[in-house]
Formats: C-alpha cells, structure tokens, sequence
C-alpha cells in the first residue's frame, strides 16, 4: 500500500502514524507546505506570552524523527495543488523555488513583496532597495500568505546586481542621550497612540509609523533619530524615510 498525506502538524500526523500502525509495509509518504510538520499549536499563546520561552519546545517532531521512528517520508516545502484520484497522482509545487538575482530584481522592479528574513541589525547594515523585513515562511502562511513566489540564499551583495546597497545606522538610547548634548536633532516616535500617551522622550515628534507615508511632509530636515520599542518599526520607518521625505520635499 502506498499513502500520500497533504498536510501534517495535528490530523495529518495522526494519520500517518495511524496507518503505520496498521500497516507495516507501507510508504507513507507525507506532504508538508510549511518548514514545520509536527508542533504544538495549543503552546504557541504560552510562547508568545513568555510562559514557554524556548520557540524550540514547542516543536515535537521532525522529518528526521519521525523516519526513524515511524518510518515516514516526510518531505517539508512541496504545496499540494490538486488531486487525480482516477489517476491516483497528486501535483505539487515547492513553495521556495530558487531565486537568483535577475529575478529578485525584476519582482522588486515589478513592486512585488521581498521578504528578508535576516535580523534586523543585520537588515539595517545592508539591504537591497525594495525589501522589507519579515518573518519566516511559516508565520507568512499563517497570516494568509501561503504562495511564496520563490527563495534567494547567499548575500545582498550577489542579489543587487552591482547596484549600491542602502544602509542605516543603529544606535542606542544612550548614543542618542550622548548626541542630544552636542547638538540638536530631531526625535521621531513612531510607537502607537497608547504607547507614546504612557511614556515619552522630551521634545519628540510623534507619527504613529501606520501614518507616517500620509505626514512625511511633517518631518523636518536635518538629523533625525528614529525610535520606537524593539526597533522594527523604527527600522520600517527609517526606510520611508530614505524614500518618502526626498520625494515629499521636492513635491
Ligand atoms: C494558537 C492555537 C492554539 C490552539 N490551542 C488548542 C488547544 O489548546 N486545544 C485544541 O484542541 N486545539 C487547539 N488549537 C486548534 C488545533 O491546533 C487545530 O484544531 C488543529 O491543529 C487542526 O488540525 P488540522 O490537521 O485540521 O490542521 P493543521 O494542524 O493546521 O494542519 C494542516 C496542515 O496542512 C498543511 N497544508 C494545508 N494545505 C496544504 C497543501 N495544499 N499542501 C501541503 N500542505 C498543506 C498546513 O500547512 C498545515 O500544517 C489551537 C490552534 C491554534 C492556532
């Protein structure tokens, strides 16, 4: 007997090792679109409120693991676009074919999404034009985006095609206490309503970062330092910036 199972995680897992269980010999082979096939969903609140601080612990099983085990192919990334029961075949497509720079450049040309999936220090120091920080394919999947149109691997250097890189400089609130003292510069809140009313630097501009494209004509020219709490949306709107306030003023 040969099975093909669409989807892991929760039912499909339980299939498979079901039908192991009831038939030795079979292949089962498992079919799973995100990079994760076997974890628990009921932990991830306690994960994001902190109760379970270790991501890793919420992962139960891996493709490796449940070979050994269960003896199960599963084969993560391939997405399942239909079925021919009459021909008992499935057609597949691999959510992270390969990208090189041509086409990273012609999507980003063409005003398609680039997700980089790097930290955002890292982002910051050097980053083609047009990408945009984001999580991993699965936390896309899970807020809807499930087609990922391909993957690029390697250095922004090889996918910029010889173009410049754009960069900004990171700094810390003390760096920024230190610079306030020499000279004057301008403080740009880009935390939401609630957060700028419970806490504030003195003398700070606040533009929420979801109005900031709208208000960018409000922002003076000069030195501008950018915060908000972790530094995501300060890293989102230093980028806005680059871009939104040279067009701004020269409308
Ligand atoms: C935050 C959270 C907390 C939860 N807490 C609890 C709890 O405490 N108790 C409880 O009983 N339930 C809980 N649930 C619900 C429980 O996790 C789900 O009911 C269960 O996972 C559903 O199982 P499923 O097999 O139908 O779907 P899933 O577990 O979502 O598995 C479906 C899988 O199929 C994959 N897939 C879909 N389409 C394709 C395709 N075309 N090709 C390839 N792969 C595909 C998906 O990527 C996915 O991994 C929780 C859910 C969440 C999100």
């Amino acid at each position: 007997m040969k099975a093909v199972v669409v989807g892991g995680v929760a039912g499909g897992m339980s299939f498979a090792a079901r039908a192991r269980r009831l038939a030795e010999d079979a292949e089962i082979v498992v079919l799973e679109r995100d990079p994760y096939v076997s974890y628990a969903n009921c932990g991830l609140p306690y994960h994001l409120g902190g109760e379970i601080g270790d991501r890793d612990a919420l992962l139960l099983h891996t493709p490796q693991s449940l070979a050994e085990s269960l003896a199960l192919d599963v084969r993560t990334g391939p997405e399942v676009l239909a079925i021919d029961p009459a021909r008992r075949t499935v057609a597949v497509r691999e959510l992270t074919a390969h990208a090189d720079a041509a086409q990273l450049s012609a999507r980003i040309a063409a005003g398609e999404w680039v997700a980089d999936l790097r930290s955002r220090q890292v982002f910051a120091a050097g980053h083609v034009r047009g990408s945009q920080v984001a999580a991993a394919q699965r936390d896309l999947a899970r807020i809807g985006i499930d087609h990922l149109a391909g993957a690029a691997d390697g250095t922004p250097q090889e996918w910029a095609g010889g173009q410049p890189l754009e960069s900004f400089p990171v700094a810390s609130f003390a760096d920024l206490a230190a610079v306030r003292r020499h000279r004057p510069v301008t403080i740009l809140d880009v935390r939401r309503a609630l957060e700028w009313a419970g806490s504030r630097l003195d003398g700070a501009l606040h533009i929420p970062l979801q109005d900031l494209r709208a208000r960018i004509g409000e922002v003076p020219g000069g030195e501008i330092w950018v915060h908000c709490r972790s530094g995501y949306r300060a890293a989102d709107a230093g980028l806005s910036l680059v871009t939104g306030t040279a067009a701004a003023r020269a409308a």
